[in-house]
C-alpha cells in the first residue's frame, strides 16, 4: 500500500502543498472529542512520510465548530476547492475523508477539480486519485455513505416523530393557559389567573369579533396577559405583560385551544438563497389533527366561526399593506412610503367620498400591535400630487440630455480604459513568451536551473490569464452602456412623460409603476408642517416642505372671500337674492356646489353673521304691529298698504316678511274710496327720505 501510495503520489506533486483538511461539526464535538482531533492530526504524519516536508503542509481548519452540511458558510472548504483548483495543491489529506463535504454536490465538485489537476485525496484508508475511474468511484461512493449517514438518523427521528404525534402523544410546548400535568397529559392550566385571562381573551373576541378589540379592551382595563419564558435560567416562570395583537391573533387562530392536538400546521423549507422559512400549511393538509384531545377553552364550532370572522376582518382592512408591486386604487405611493418617525413602512387605506376613492397613508403596525393610536396618519391626495409634480419637473428632456452626455463621457474613459488593459495583456504575453524560450534553452541536465524557470514560465502564465480575464470581464461590464436607439428611447420617454402623466386616461397602476421607476421611496413626517424625502433610484435626495394637508371639514368650508361677500350683502338683500348674485358672479360654496337661500343662511349661522332682521331694526325700521300702531291700522292693512307701496317694507326673510321704514312726520291716512294704486306717487317722497336716514344710521 505504501508503494502504491507513492505511485499515486507523483513527484512533481511534492513541489504543491499539502493540505490537511480538518473538521468537527459542533462545539460539543470541539471541546469532547478530542481523540477524533488527534487523529486528524496525525494524517499531517503520513503527509510527511509520503515526503511533504512540514512547513509545506497547511491546516486548514476554519470550519471548526460549524457544521459540514452544506459548503455555503464554510470558509474552509471553499478555501480548499479554490487551492486544488489553481493547482496549488499537491495532496488532499483528511479523516474520513468524505466528510470534508457532507453534501454530494460540493464532494463530486471537488472530485472533479481534482481529476482535473491531478490531486490525490488520502485519508486513513488510503490514497485516491481521482483522475482514476475506481478511485472516483470509491470516493464518490463514500460521499453518498456519509450523506446517507447525515440522513438516516434525522428521517428515523422525524419518523419517530411522526409516530408520535399521530398517536397525539408528542411532547408540543404546551399554549398559554394549558400545562402538563404530572401524567404528561395537557391540561388547562389551574392557575386561575392564567385561565381567566385566556377566558376573557375569547369571550371579548366573541362579544367584539374583532382581535383588534380584544387587545383594546386589554389595554384599556390595564390587564396583563401571561406568557411563559421558554429559554435560559427562568424557564418555565410565568410572568405577565401586555397583550399584543399578534399574540391574540396566534391564539385566536390556534386550533388546539378547542382541545384538539395538532401536527403539522407550519412547514420549514430551505429556499435558494439558503434561508430558513416557515410556511402556513392550509387545514386540509394538516398531518395529523385530533380533535377532543384534552380539555379545551372553546369547542370546534366556534373555532371555525372564528377563523372566518378573522379572515373576513382581513379582507376588510385589504391587505395593501408591505412594500409591494402596484394594485389597483389610486394611492400613488403604495408601497414606497416609510414613516419618519420610527422607521417602519406605512400603509394605505381608502376611504370614499362623493363616489371618489381617497387615500390615506397610515403608520399602524405599532398602535395595531399595543391598541394605541397610529404613530402617523395623513391624508394622501396631496401628498400624491405634489410628487407628480416633481417626478413632471425632474424627468424632462433637458435632464435627460445631461444625464447621456455624462454616459457619453464615461463612456469615451472607457474606451481609454480598456486600451490601457489591452496593453497589459500584450505586456503579459511577452514575457511569459520570454519565460517559455528561457525555459527551453537551458540544460535539461541543470535540473535545479530548469525547475525554477520552469516555474518562472508558470507564473508568468497565470499572470497572463489573469490579465486576459479582468480584461474580458470588464470590458462585458462596459458593453451594457447605451447603443443609439436605446437613447431615442429614453429621450422620448422624457418627452412623453409629462403628458402620460397629466393624461386622466394613465390607468393608476401605470402610474405607480412610472413612480416605482424614478423612486426608491419616500419618507414621510407630520409635523408642524409635512416633510417629504424623496428617493430617487441611484440616489439623489430631494426634500419637500408641504402644507399640512386640511382636514376633510376644513376642505368642505365656504371661501372667506364668499362669506364677507354675504356679509356686505346681508344689509340690502334676502337669502335668495344673495344667492341669486353670488351665482351671477360665478362663485361656489364650500362643496363646489351653487348657493341656495338655505346654503346662505346656514353661511349666516355658522359664521355668526349679523341676522337682516337684527340689521334692519338697528337701522330703525319697525315690525309690523309698530307700524300698525303709527298708521292706526291693524296688520293686515300694513301689509296691503306695502304691496301697493304706500309705505315702504324690506323682507327679512324669505317668505315675505318686513320690517317697515317709519312714515315720517306725515304718514299716509285712510282715505276712503281712492284706489290704493292712485296714492302711491305720494309714498314715493316718504320712501326716499326714509332710505337717506337709513344711510345715516
Ligand atoms: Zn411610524
Amino acid at each position: 500500500m505504501t508503494h502504491d501510495a507513492h505511485r499515486k503520489v507523483k513527484a512533481s506533486r511534492l513541489k504543491r502543498n499539502a493540505y490537511l483538511y480538518v473538521r468537527r461539526s459542533t462545539l460539543r464535538q470541539v471541546v469532547e472529542n478530542t481523540e477524533s482531533t488527534q487523529r486528524q492530526y496525525a494524517l499531517r504524519q503520513h503527509a510527511a512520510a509520503l515526503g511533504w516536508p512540514l512547513e509545506r503542509i497547511i491546516v486548514i481548519d476554519t470550519a471548526l465548530g460549524q457544521s459540514g452540511a452544506s459548503a455555503a458558510d464554510r470558509e474552509g472548504f471553499q478555501r480548499l476547492v479554490t487551492e486544488v483548483s489553481m493547482g496549488r495543491a499537491g495532496i488532499v489529506l483528511g479523516l474520513e475523508v468524505s466528510r470534508l463535504a457532507r453534501n454530494s454536490l460540493d464532494w463530486h465538485r471537488l472530485l472533479e477539480i481534482g481529476a482535473l489537476t491531478g490531486t490525490p485525496i488520502r485519508d486513513e484508508d488510503g490514497v485516491y486519485d481521482p483522475a482514476h475511474f475506481n478511485d472516483r468511484l470509491l470516493l464518490g461512493l463514500k460521499g453518498t455513505m456519509s450523506e446517507a449517514e447525515l440522513h438516516v438518523p434525522r428521517a428515523r427521528l422525524q419518523g419517530g416523530i411522526r409516530n408520535k404525534a399521530r398517536r397525539g402523544e408528542l411532547f408540543v410546548r404546551p399554549p398559554m393557559g394549558f400545562v402538563y400535568n404530572a401524567d404528561g397529559k395537557l391540561v388547562v392550566d389551574p392557575g386561575q389567573q392564567v385561565q381567566q385571562s385566556v377566558r376573557l381573551l375569547f369571550e371579548t373576541f366573541r362579544r367584539t369579533g374583532s382581535a383588534m378589540a380584544v387587545v383594546r379592551l386589554f389595554a384599556g382595563q390595564g390587564l396583563q396577559f401571561p406568557r411563559r419564558v421558554h429559554t435560559g435560567p427562568n424557564q418555565g416562570d410565568l410572568t405577565w405583560a401586555g397583550l399584543e395583537h399578534s399574540r391574540a391573533l396566534r391564539i385566536l387562530h390556534n386550533p388546539r385551544y378547542t382541545g384538539a392536538f395538532v401536527y403539522g400546521r407550519t412547514h420549514t423549507r430551505k429556499t435558494v438563497e439558503g434561508n430558513w422559512v416557515t410556511e402556513r400549511v392550509p387545514r386540509q393538509e394538516w398531518e395529523v389533527l385530533i380533535r377532543e384531545a384534552h380539555a379545551g377553552y372553546i369547542d370546534w364550532d366556534e373555532y371555525e366561526q372564528n377563523q372566518r370572522r378573522l379572515h373576513d376582518n382581513c379582507r376588510a382592512y385589504g391587505d395593501d399593506r408591505r412594500k409591494s408591486p402596484p394594485r389597483e386604487g389610486p394611492a400613488l405611493l403604495q408601497g414606497l412610503l416609510i414613516c419618519g418617525r420610527c422607521g417602519k413602512r406605512m400603509t394605505v387605506r381608502y376611504h370614499s367620498r362623493r363616489g371618489q376613492l381617497f387615500p390615506d397613508y397610515v403608520c399602524q403596525r405599532e398602535g395595531i400591535e399595543h391598541a394605541e393610536p397610529a404613530c402617523q396618519h395623513i391624508p394622501g391626495a396631496g401628498i400624491d400630487e405634489a410628487v407628480g409634480d416633481i417626478l413632471v419637473e425632474a424627468v424632462t428632456p433637458v435632464t435627460l440630455e445631461v444625464a447621456l452626455a455624462v454616459q457619453q463621457e464615461l463612456q469615451s474613459r472607457l474606451d481609454e480604459a480598456d486600451r490601457l488593459r489591452q496593453q497589459q495583456v500584450e505586456r503579459a504575453r511577452y514575457e511569459a513568451e520570454l519565460a517559455r524560450r528561457r525555459y527551453l534553452r537551458v540544460d535539461p541536465d541543470n535540473r535545479l536551473v530548469a525547475d525554477s524557470l520552469e516555474a518562472d514560465w508558470n507564473d508568468k502564465l497565470r499572470l497572463l490569464a489573469e490579465a486576459q480575464e479582468t480584461c474580458e470581464r470588464q470590458r462585458a461590464q462596459d458593453r451594457k452602456l447605451l447603443d443609439e436607439q436605446q437613447r431615442a428611447a429614453i429621450l422620448s420617454l422624457a418627452t412623453n412623460f409629462p403628458q402620460l402623466w397629466r393624461d386622466p386616461f394613465t390607468p393608476d397602476r401605470e402610474r405607480k409603476r412610472m413612480v416605482r421607476l424614478l423612486l426608491e421611496d419616500v419618507t414621510l413626517i407630520r409635523e408642524d408642517h409635512l416633510t417629504l424625502h424623496l428617493r430617487f433610484k441611484g440616489g439623489v435626495h430631494r426634500s419637500m416642505p408641504l402644507p399640512l394637508p386640511l382636514r376633510s371639514w376644513e376642505q368642505r368650508q365656504t371661501s372667506r372671500e364668499a362669506i364677507a361677500e354675504i356679509d356686505r350683502l346681508l344689509d340690502h338683500y334676502t337669502y335668495p337674492e344673495i344667492a341669486a348674485m353670488l351665482n351671477g358672479k360665478g362663485m361656489q360654496s364650500g362643496e363646489g356646489k351653487p348657493f341656495t337661500s338655505r346654503i346662505v343662511a346656514r353661511i349666516q349661522r355658522s359664521y355668526q353673521l349679523t341676522p337682516r332682521y337684527d340689521r334692519l331694526r338697528k337701522a330703525g325700521m319697525l315690525t309690523v304691529e309698530e307700524m300698525a300702531k303709527v298708521l292706526g291700522l291693524n296688520s293686515q292693512r300694513v301689509k296691503i298698504w306695502n304691496r301697493h307701496g304706500l309705505i315702504r317694507g324690506h323682507p327679512y326673510n324669505g317668505k315675505n316678511d318686513c320690517l317697515y321704514e317709519h312714515p315720517g312726520d306725515s304718514p299716509p291716512r285712510k282715505a276712503m274710496g281712492v284706489k290704493l294704486s292712485k296714492r302711491r306717487l305720494a309714498a314715493e317722497i316718504v320712501a326716499q327720505r326714509a332710505e337717506e336716514v337709513q344711510y345715516e344710521a
